[in-house]
């Protein structure tokens, strides 16, 4: 019996390894739930878009917020429209996450 229990101790442990070697950072996840292009509420400018996102307010911004000065210093990523998606490029991505993980298409 010892030894069962000594099995599913050992699986927890490596699960737990799992999960940190695949932790994201916490912004990560709502930026990918995020959406992008719609208009800025704040900036109803025509052909206005928000393709930027900060991480550090956790929000999606136009050129306009970002030129406020609101983001000054914030790390702010740039989101390309590509076909039907929205990407980011990678080189951008590197600079605040470990991209290894990420399948790149
Ligand atoms: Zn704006
Ligand atoms: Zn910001």
């Amino acid at each position: 019996m010892s030894s069962t229990s000594r099995l599913v101790k050992d699986e927890q442990v490596e699960k737990d390894q799992v999960q940190q070697r695949n932790q994201q950072p916490e912004w990560l996840q709502a930026f990918l739930e995020r959406t992008f292009f719609d208009t800025c509420v704040a900036h109803p400018i025509r052909r206005n878009e928000l393709n930027k996102y900060c991480i550090n307010c956790n929000a999606s911004a136009c050129q306009y917020c970002m030129s406020s000065g609101a983001h000054r210093h914030h790390r702010v990523l740039k989101i390309y429209r590509h076909v039907y998606k929205d990407v980011v490029s990678l080189g951008s991505m590197e600079k605040y996450i470990d991209c290894s993980q990420i399948q790149v298409c």
